[in-house]
């Protein structure tokens, strides 16, 4: 029996988390495959068949599967599930939205967000906004299980494997794709970033114009703080929490975010946070490495022009 991952790509390549849940895959110390989906996925599957420790790629290519629809993800999965002992992705919206159909469907356990895979069928997961670390064990013969990205290193490249083709089912008839709207960035993708740069509320409408120019300099993806989100300052994909995307990059600035619990639940694991703060007394600076009591509006300026000036 294998462990089945269920990649995620850009169209072109294999992304991050994909990587890192693939290295989740290799507690099992059993064959790792890897389905890859989507329209004109050749570019793709080449990718995958040359990530180090799968052992076979599965290539789906239809048309409906241009932009997958959750239904037609779980159809398919179940469909390949009776080969294999676990069915793993990367904790992402979609694999959030396809696998505990697939759970749902065949009667068996979700284990959703694992940051650490004990045993095989043993794992630690947060809860709690990540106040604290619960350790499950499901005795399912299938695992159905969401990886933490952020908690496994990416799999590098290897000798390329075999890529096989699978036929994809019918489009599911009782829900169809309408329209994606995708926001265009020249920003490193969040989720993957070395350095993200948050801000919060305070910010308000300047919210591009101060961060912007700092990301620029250090090629940063730019986060937001819930607050900043619901006051219409940032995007809703910029949200950085326990409601948003979990990030642990090498860099961590916050700039005006007091610290809430639900939003450290998704950046407490960076490697170095700086925090820049009025309050010296904000929350932030319990998990901050280092931290300006400052003006962010003279703070974040000042430190752009000083890495401008390097
Ligand atoms: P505030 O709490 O208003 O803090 C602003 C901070 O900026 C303060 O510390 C202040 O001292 C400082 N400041 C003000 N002016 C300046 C200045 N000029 N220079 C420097 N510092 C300044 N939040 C998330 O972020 N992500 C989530 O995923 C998330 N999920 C949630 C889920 C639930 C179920 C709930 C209930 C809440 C969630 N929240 C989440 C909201 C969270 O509780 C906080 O309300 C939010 O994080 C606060 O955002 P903030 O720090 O930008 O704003």
């Amino acid at each position: 029996m294998s462990v089945l991952v269920l990649a995620e790509h850009d169209g072109k390549q294999i992304k991050k988390a994909t990587r890192q849940a693939i290295t989740a895959a290799g507690a099992w110390n059993t064959p790792i495959h890897l389905v890859v989906l989507g329209h004109g996925v050749d570019t793709v599957a080449a990718d995958a068949a040359a990530i180090a420790g799968v052992s076979e790629v599965i290539r789906v290519d239809a048309e409906s599967l241009q932009y997958p629809l959750a239904e037609d993800v779980a159809a398919l999965l179940l469909e390949l599930a009776p080969k294999y002992q676990v069915i793993l992705a990367a904790n992402s919206a979609a694999a959030k939205n396809a696998l505990p159909r697939v759970a749902a469907l065949l009667d068996v356990a979700m284990i959703s967000d694992v940051i650490t895979i004990t045993a095989p069928a043993t794992y630690v997961r947060p809860t709690y906004a990540g106040s604290v670390l619960t350790t499950v064990e499901s005795i399912d013969a299938l695992q159905v299980l969401t990886v933490r990205a952020t908690s496994f290193e990416a799999a590098c490249n290897s000798a390329p494997v075999s890529i096989v083709s699978h036929a994809a089912q019918a489009a599911h008839s009782q829900a169809r794709f309408v329209s994606a709207t995708h926001t265009v960035s020249d920003r490193p993708e969040l989720a993957s970033a070395r350095v993200v740069i948050t801000g919060g509320r305070p910010l308000e409408t300047r919210f591009d114009a101060i961060l912007n120019p700092l990301a620029a300099q250090l090629n940063a993806a730019i986060g937001a703080t819930r607050a900043a989100v619901d006051a219409g300052y940032a995007p809703n994909d910029l949200q950085v929490g326990q409601t948003g995307t979990v990030v642990a990059p090498e860099l961590y600035i916050a700039a005006g975010v007091s610290g809430a619990a639900q939003h450290l639940a998704g950046m407490k694991d960076s490697k170095v946070i700086v925090a820049i703060n009025l309050d010296p007394d904000a929350a932030i600076f319990q998990v901050a490495d280092f931290g300006l009591v400052a003006d962010l509006f003279e703070a974040v300026p000042a430190l752009t022009a000083a890495l401008v000036a390097e």
